[in-house]
């Protein structure tokens, strides 16, 4: 049985919709190991489209091909994927380093796709470059070579897992004279050393040193002759063991890619960050606000509340409060009396209606001047203050007067004024204040009526819970009011504020997103040739995906630091200047945000290299490595 079997290989390709060249028409031959074969024709007669076929590269075609009794017909995606790795090496016209890594890494690289140690690679790497007489040039730039010197390297490269068959395509082509020769010389002791060789050449000298020259013509085998056979010393051949390219070495290479393109990594990062550090900082901007509420606005001992109303004025029952106070983010409710329009006051020659005059059960509003009221006292707002005392420094003025309040046909009571509240959003403009029950009972039981408990005073267990319970308190029907709402106004504009900024962190999110895809599909664009290369060499195409995926995680990475520093920076500088309010304005102790802040700025350049990195992986080997 032959070693490699053609049968009736046959590949068209299609030149426009309706019409098709046929290429192949008919190829049929066999090669034995220890065989050196050239393969003649003219320019376009088909031979690197049999070489590709031969190499794993397209299979794209009809008829067999034989190996060792396989047919790799019957090979799955995997299987050729190991086929190009360990069975067969390809050198090309072109050599096809790969530009970037250095002559001893181009060797490694193959070997490194097919997951070998890493010590193993280096000795197997050098002994190969001796092979090639190429030693000395381990560590140099593949630019910094010769084109002979270069296709020497290749030629380690295709050696690189021991492969049973060399297929050549055109290696001399673009060689000087003795470049050439010593790549023939190469070549034929590879041969001799077992391994099938097939050499496409245009020259006849090259097809002089081979053992068998074979012509093609017109799709079909024209001559096949043989000539002086090898003296092949055939040894056993000892298959490098080996698996797939490690996670590890991907990520090397990933990186690598990453610093060969190092300036535009760079900004494309910086760039990135920017969308990131801004949606940081507003995150931090807004907890560090709501902090800074939390801590000047309402001083700690100070209970949050709202007063609430059933909208007919009635009482308050016991079930009711029961409901209010099970509601969540209330501390406590208890009740309390207000009386609307009941209560007159006398002061000197000025008098009026009260339009409110509450009981002090509970969190008051919060002293411009003075103190709560004990018995006997009265706080009343701003615009009382106004009505009693003319001057312009009324407020001050107000404090320690005695006012008298009476009800309709009843006996009055005189009181102090304890202390002055702002008039707040309610009541702004009338007068309104707050006495003990006693105090108002007393004016009630004075003309025969009893005093209702139709206030209920809700305290909130934080400020952030403020909104949350006003809303329950409004769906449940109650009248809500209170000094403290306006608080929960500041609080939902902060919110409201937040959302405006993170739409606007977003926009710029999807500004990153749309720029990593562009330098990605870039990148692929620019490096097809060497993704042609990887696949040549038996990189699957999960391993070429996961390339790209991978330089998108480190930009991503690198983006998310950039955007941490950048953030913190800004931080700190907002913070020096905003200090003479005693605490930070944007809060820098979440640090969830930072790291949420990286995940995010990964997760995001993961996502947008998805497509480019589908791209590369479905590139058609043949084609990547036609491009010039
Ligand atoms: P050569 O013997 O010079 O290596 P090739 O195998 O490269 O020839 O090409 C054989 C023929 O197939 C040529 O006529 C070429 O134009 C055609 N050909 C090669 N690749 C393609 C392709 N991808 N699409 C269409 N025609 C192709
Ligand atoms: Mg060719």
């Amino acid at each position: 049985m032959a070693y490699l079997q053609l049968a009736n290989i046959k590949k068209e390709y299609n030149i426009s919709r309706t019409e098709t060249q046929q290429v192949l028409r008919n190829i049929s031959a066999e090669f034995k190991q220890g065989e050196m074969v050239a393969l003649l024709g003219e320019s376009g007669s088909g031979k690197s489209t049999l070489i590709n076929i031969l190499g794993g590269l397209d299979t794209n075609y009809t008829g067999s091909i034989i190996l060792n009794g396989e047919f790799l017909k019957d090979y799955t995606e995997k299987q050729m994927d190991d086929y190009r790795k360990k069975r067969v090496g390809m050198i090309f016209q072109s050599y096809n380093l790969i530009s970037n890594i250095s002559v001893i890494e181009n060797v490694k690289i193959a070997m490194k796709i097919s997951g070998l140690d890493e010590k193993i690679q280096t000795e197997r790497a050098m002994k190969l470059l001796k092979v090639v007489k190429m030693e000395h040039a381990a560590e140099k730039m593949p630019n910094q070579l010769s084109g002979g010197q270069k296709q020497r390297v290749a030629i380690a490269r295709a050696l690189a897992n021991n492969p049973e068959i060399i297929l050549a395509d055109e290696p001399t082509g673009a060689l000087d004279k003795e470049s050439a020769e010593l790549v023939m010389l190469i070549l034929k002791k590879i041969a001799e050393s077992g391994k099938l060789v097939i050499v496409v050449t245009h020259s006849q000298k090259v097809a002089g040193s081979c053992s068998r020259v074979i012509s093609i013509a017109e799709g079909v085998i024209a001559q096949d002759v043989k000539a002086t056979p090898i003296k092949s010393k055939s040894r056993a051949r000892r298959p490098v063991k080996a698996g797939g390219i490690s996670t590890k070495n991907i990520m090397v290479l990933a990186w690598k890619n990453l610093w060969r393109s190092r300036q535009r990594s760079v900004l494309v990062s910086v760039a990135m960050s920017i969308g990131i550090a801004a949606v940081i900082l507003i995150l931090s901007l807004s907890a560090g606000i709501t902090d800074y509420v939390n801590s000047v606005l309402i001083s700690s001992d100070e209970v949050l509340s709202f007063e609430i109303e059933n909208p007919d004025g009635t009482s308050f029952t016991d079930s009711e409060i029961k409901t209010v106070e099970k509601l969540d983010g209330v501390s406590d409710a208890y009740a309390a009396a207000i009386s609307k329009n009941n209560v007159s006051y006398k002061y000197g020659s000025v008098g009026g209606t009260l339009l409110t005059l509450s009981t002090t059960e509970g969190a008051l509003p919060q002293t411009v001047v003075g103190a709560t009221p004990l018995e006997g006292q009265i706080y009343i707002n701003e615009s009382f203050a106004k009505d009693i005392c003319p001057g312009d420094d009324y407020v001050n003025e107000a404090v320690g007067e005695v006012v008298e309040l009476y009800m309709e046909q009843g006996q009055s009571v005189s009181l102090t004024v304890s202390g002055v509240y702002g008039d707040g959003s309610s009541y702004s403009g009338f007068s309104c204040a707050y006495v003990s029950r006693d105090t108002l009972e007393t004016l009630y039981d004075s003309v025969g009526r009893t005093l209702l408990s139709n206030k209920l005073i809700v305290c909130v267990e934080n400020s952030s819970s403020l909104s949350a319970v006003r809303e329950d308190l409004e769906t449940l029907g109650y009248t809500v009011s209170g000094e403290n709402a306006s608080l929960s106004d500041i609080l939902t504009y902060i919110d409201l504020g937040t959302m405006v900024l993170t739409a606007v962190g977003a926009i710029s999110l999807v500004v990153s997103a749309i720029m990593i895809f562009i330098v990605l599909y870039i990148s692929v664009i620019e490096r097809t040739k060497e993704i042609g290369v990887l696949r040549a060499i038996g990189g699957s195409k999960s391993n070429i995906r996961r390339i790209f995926l991978f330089e998108a995680a480190f930009l991503g990475a690198i983006s998310g630091t950039i955007a941490v520093a950048l953030s913190l920076t800004v931080a700190i500088i907002v913070n020096v200047c905003t200090a003479s309010l005693g605490v930070g304005i944007v809060s820098y102790g979440y640090g969830v945000y930072y790291i949420a802040g990286i995940l995010l700025s990964i997760l995001l350049s993961v996502c947008s290299g998805l497509a480019p990195a589908s791209y590369a992986a479905a590139l058609d080997p043949v084609e990547s490595l036609r491009r010039e």
